[in-house]
């Protein structure tokens, strides 16, 4: 099987498992119990955490949870600053019947489902209000409608690194800069004005940033991105499934989603799993160190891919923006193959090779895609697109197969439309 869906996930590297398979059989204990096996334990889960923190330039280990993916670290942040908000703003509030004071928080149209999924269901809430930031076609979010977007009762401004159906890079440290400039201007504000006119010290708007698919392509330091919260999952660095982690820098309060044992900070109740932190400790470290010949790497092949589609006549419409992109991504239409993308995946599949249609954690769906209808594809252009992600399993001789299995296709149909 050619496996051209490295955004979905990633094998396993031998080197992770290694590293984890002591602490499912020898040293299996539970990290909070107190004899030295427990111990043995709870020394690997900080050695991951302190590994983990060194790599993403956190201050202090213990700003990072462990989690089950990125999806429970996103709903964690996402949900836990807006509740915090909505307690503080009860507490304060002498609320008459139906004068509701709301909190705001920002997202992006192009986030994955695990962002806009919690924003909705807060949004059920009369007293949340959600903005949607628009992107410009090739899917880039511009400092201006972040700052135009912003309001007195915004909290929460959550943004992706590395869009998972585009490969898109957002600006990051451009945003989280402007950021610290509003929040400084707030803060001027309320310091310079009269103590009578004076309402509660403001709070800085927290900058949290899913980058999920960042890892294997780019620094994730948190300095340098100027954030405050940061989303992370193993199984997209080549670690196991089930295991991520939320750094936030505690400068701010967080509502726990679970109640229980008072694990992680009483953040994340539940026996963490250790395995698995080390198995993202072990990932990130690798990607770490494997990154720049990676990118260089996938970005020949990448050229590679698209001078043989040339090559052979196969006709495509990128979707990726080359320049502003992760390089193990192409989200493109074919012209000349007239098959839905759910279509062309199944005929590939076929051919032994797997891609996705738009985001694998959507499928079971056949809608189409939220993300690049936010890029402004019409239905039909969307729904015939194909995302193909390359990684550690690609080379040429997988690029030149499934060239080589379009053209087929493409002749194939051509043949079908002038019979
Ligand atoms: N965010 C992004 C950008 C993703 O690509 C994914 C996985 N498709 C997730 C979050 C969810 O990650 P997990 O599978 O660890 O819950």
């Amino acid at each position: 099987m050619i496996y051209l869906d490295h955004s979905a996930t990633t094998p396993l590297d031998p080197l992770v498992f290694k590293a984890m398979e002591p602490y499912f059989a020898k040293d299996f204990a539970n990290p909070a119990s107190v004899h030295s096996l427990g111990q043995k334990a709870l020394k690997a889960l900080d050695d991951s955490r302190f590994m983990i923190g060194k790599i993403l330039e956190i201050d202090k280990p213990s700003d990072l949870i462990f989690t089950s993916g990125a999806t429970e670290a996103n709903n964690l942040l996402i949900k836990g600053v807006v509740l915090e908000n909505l307690t503080k703003l009860d507490k304060k509030l002498n609320r008459k019947k139906g004068d509701y004071k709301k909190v705001h928080i920002i997202t992006t149209a192009i986030e994955h489902d695990s962002v806009i999924e919690p924003c909705r269901a807060l949004a059920l809430d009369k007293r949340v209000e959600v903005t949607y930031l628009p992107t410009d076609k090739k899917g880039i979010v511009s400092v201006s409608s972040l700052v135009k977007a912003l309001k007195p009762n915004t909290v929460l401004v959550s943004i992706g690194y590395v869009n998972s159906e585009i490969g898109v890079i957002q600006p990051i440290n451009k945003l989280g800069r402007a950021l610290k400039k509003y929040n400084k201007h707030v803060y001027k504000t309320w310091l310079n004005a009269s103590t009578r006119k004076r309402g509660d010290k403001p709070e800085a708007i927290i900058f949290h940033t899913d980058a999920t698919q960042a890892p294997n392509y780019l620094n994730c330091s948190v300095k340098s991105l100027l954030v405050d919260a940061m989303s992370l999952s193993a199984h997209k660095l080549y670690g196991p499934k089930g295991v991520g982690a939320l750094y936030f820098n505690h400068n701010f309060s967080l509502s726990p989603l679970l109640n229980g044992g008072h694990q992680e900070k009483n953040l994340r109740s539940g026996t963490v799993n250790v395995p698995g932190a080390i198995g993202l400790a072990t990932a990130l470290s690798l990607a770490n160190k494997k990154r720049s010949f990676e990118v260089k790497r996938l970005k020949a092949l990448r050229a590679f891919f698209l001078r043989e589609l040339h090559k052979n006549s196969v006709g495509y419409k990128l979707n990726t923006p080359l320049k502003e992109s992760v390089p193990g991504h192409i989200n493109l239409s074919f012209k000349k193959i007239a098959l839905s993308g759910e279509a062309l995946l199944v005929a590939l599949d076929e051919k032994g090779i797997a891609v996705s249609t738009g985001s694998a954690c959507a499928a079971g769906s056949v809608s189409v895609s939220r993300v690049l209808k936010a890029l402004g594809l019409s239905d039909k252009e969307a729904g015939r697109s194909i995302r193909l992600t390359m990684g550690r399993l690609t080379g040429k001789k997988e690029i030149i197969k499934i060239v080589a299995v379009l053209k087929r296709l493409q002749r194939l149909k051509n043949n079908h439309s002038t019979k």
